[in-house]
């Protein structure tokens, strides 16, 4: 609920056209509401008192309506290995998490699409949170301005994984929007190279996003190479199966010398074989892509185990033998929660 008082109408996660329409709507001329745009994402000024450029009467008008608002930081833990989990408080009093992971070469920020998730993965904390709502767009841009406000990401040369908390195909018009934003070189102007999105397998929704004229690079949590281990630890393969969701990355577009990043969790005993393994390899066939392998990464009351090392060097040997190119997924801020599918939080303080 927001709070009594509280604008609800927030300026930032409007695009340039819809700034343009608003400046309009209150009698300015439509380069008002361009210079708003740049204030707001290239200059990421979200004081509306400093943004002098703009008439005091204009400013005040937009004030009678809307706020500038960005994800509150409530936390930071910063791991042994320099990974920095945020936790950011929203609007409505939920909360979300984002991780900062240092780099030599260059630093990724992992941003959250929804509060909680309703896919239900077995070996994820994030699942234990269920699913509470879809991210604005503002909410997810701002946790990326956020990060860049507070140093620990440079204005350009960083990647950004839609990875943390929840499905982004589940909320394809936000994580898109919020896309373009970020990526618009009269604002924010990322690189949508170096953009990823990750998704548990939305085969619809994949179909809907190969027709956008500009992607981010895609990753597929595939995690099993059987229909009935992949039913078990990732439901909505019940929906949409393996082998649909493999399909699909077929067609994909990409461009030249672009891959699909296969993520692939590995569960003792449970996805970790040596037939796995091949059978992954047979399943990529056709497929540009590389594999990211995830050791399990191990969450209290989650009903899995870590593979041992040797497991782990056996089961990227077979893909390389395979000629299917293998990276383990080193792991970071396990001290802190911070590490893939750690990401929960369960209780509000
Ligand atoms: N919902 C999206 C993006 C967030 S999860 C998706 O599932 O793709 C990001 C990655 O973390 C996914 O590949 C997921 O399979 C992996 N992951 C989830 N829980 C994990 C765990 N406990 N250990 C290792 N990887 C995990
Ligand atoms: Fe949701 Fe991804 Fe976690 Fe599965 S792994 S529960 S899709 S966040």
């Amino acid at each position: 609920m927001y709070q009594a008082g509280m604008k609800s109408n927030n300026l930032l996660g409007l695009d340039q056209a819809e700034l343009v329409r608003l400046a309009e709507s209150l009698g300015e001329d439509p380069f008002r509401g361009r210079q708003l745009y740049v204030q707001l994402y290239r200059r990421k000024q979200h004081n509306l008192d400093l943004m002098t450029d703009l008439s005091k009467s204009f400013r005040s008008r937009l004030l009678q309506d809307y706020s500038v608002s960005l994800p509150a930081v409530r936390q930071v833990v910063t791991s042994r290995d320099g990974t920095a989990k945020l936790l950011f408080r929203l609007d409505d009093g939920t909360f979300i998490e984002a991780v900062h992971i240092p780099e030599e070469t260059r630093d990724t920020l992992c941003i959250s699409s929804q509060v909680g998730c309703a896919v239900g993965c077995t070996f994820c904390m994030t699942a234990r949170m269920g699913f509470a709502r879809n991210l604005r767009v503002g909410e997810i841009v701002g946790q990326v301005l956020r990060a860049i406000e507070m140093g620990l990401v440079g204005e350009n040369g960083f990647n950004i994984v839609f990875m943390g908390m929840g499905e982004p195909l589940y909320n394809y018009r936000n994580v898109m929007k919020a896309f373009r934003l970020l990526t618009d070189s009269e604002g924010m102007n990322l690189s949508y190279r170096r953009i990823t999105v990750s998704t548990s397998g939305v085969t619809p929704v994949l179909r809907q996003m190969a027709e956008e004229p500009k992607l981010p690079n895609l990753a597929i949590s595939l995690n099993a190479t059987t229909a009935e281990v992949r039913n078990r630890i990732m439901p909505i393969n019940k929906r949409w199966d393996l082998k649909e969701l493999l399909d699909v990355c077929r067609d994909f577009p990409l461009e030249p010398r672009r891959r699909i990043t296969i993520e692939y969790v590995l569960l003792k005993d449970e996805t970790d074989s040596d037939e796995d393994a091949r059978r992954l390899a047979r399943l990529l066939r056709g497929i540009p892509s590389k594999v990211n392998l995830i050791p399990y990464n191990p969450s209290p009351g989650l009903p899995h185990e870590r593979p041992e090392e040797h497991r782990i060097s056996r089961f990227q040997e077979i893909l390389s033998e395979l000629n299917v190119s293998a990276f383990v997924r080193k792991t970071r801020g396990i001290d802190v929660a911070a590490a893939c599918g750690q990401l929960a939080h369960l209780e509000a303080s």
